[in-house]
């Protein structure tokens, strides 16, 4: 079991971080990548990694802080990737949900720490709320790369996944998946996202918390923590009529493959 994006960075475990990252290591999580977001957090990041053999780090500027890229958070985010335990450049991307930088700044910051990642040869790790046809055509322009990467969280329909999995990305799922009454049985009322949980191509599907964050039922609403990412392998199970243990085997195999962990 791989929770593929976490953030134990957070002040939310400031006072009990090293039992939250034993509860995962004891109940059954295999690895671990802590998010950066910020330029703090993707230092904070790293030195979690280089602290624990089976924690690793991905590096870059989150949306909602695009304008804090610049030249000199751009060269301090690739020092950060540099070191070999940071394993992704993200999580970039585009949040015209509730972001208060424009669009204009976003784009910009994505597009810079794309180059980056491309020029590096990473993976990425993507945040997309409400801008998938911009993010999707952003991608498209630099066709000519072989994209690696999540996108993380994934809420939308299988019409916008597909294009992501044509595009070469694996789709991440967290808490949010738990969050529906379950409609499993009756084709009609099936929530969007168990439709793209359904189509999803087994081998590239990946799962996560987003800790502290979206904590999966029956933990709603407490803070969220790695260990709690069986809930999301369980309910992905559920969906799909498969077992816990093969969910479990695939994404952590899909994790290991697509970040080279
Ligand atoms: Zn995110
Ligand atoms: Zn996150």
């Amino acid at each position: 079991m791989i929770d593929t994006h976490a953030h134990i960075d957070f002040k939310e475990f400031d006072n009990d971080r090293e039992e939250v990252v034993k509860r995962f290591f004891n109940g059954g999580g295999e690895k671990m990548i802590n998010v950066g977001c910020t330029l703090e957090s993707s230092k904070r990041s790293c030195e979690l990694a280089k602290n624990n053999k089976n924690i690793f780090a991905s590096a870059g500027i989150h949306p909602h802080d695009a304008d804090t890229v610049n030249k000199n958070s751009l060269k301090i985010i690739e020092e950060i990737a540099m070191h070999y335990k940071t394993i992704a450049i993200g999580e970039i991307g585009l949040d015209f949900f509730k972001s208060t930088t424009s669009r204009e700044i976003q784009i910009q910051a994505f597009r810079a720490q794309l180059e980056l990642a491309e020029n590096h040869k990473m993976p990425i790790i993507i945040h997309c709320r409400d801008a998938y046809n911009d993010l999707i055509d952003i991608l498209k322009e630099y066709k000519t790369s072989d994209w690696k990467g999540v996108i993380h969280c994934y809420t939308a329909s299988w019409e916008i996944a597909k294009e992501f999995l044509d595009l070469g990305f694996y789709i991440g799922f967290t808490g949010i998946v738990t969050y529906y009454k379950d409609k499993i049985e009756n084709n009609d009322n099936k929530p969007e996202i168990y439709k793209t949980i359904d189509n999803m191509p087994l081998d590239r599907i990946l799962i996560e918390t987003d800790c502290p964050y979206l904590s999966p039922v029956p933990e709603r609403g407490k803070r969220n923590e790695p260990i709690f990412v069986k809930n999301v392998a369980k309910k992905i199970a559920q969906i799909r009529k498969m077992s816990f243990k093969e969910i479990e085997k695939q994404t952590t195999e899909n994790a290991v493959r697509l970040f080279n962990l």
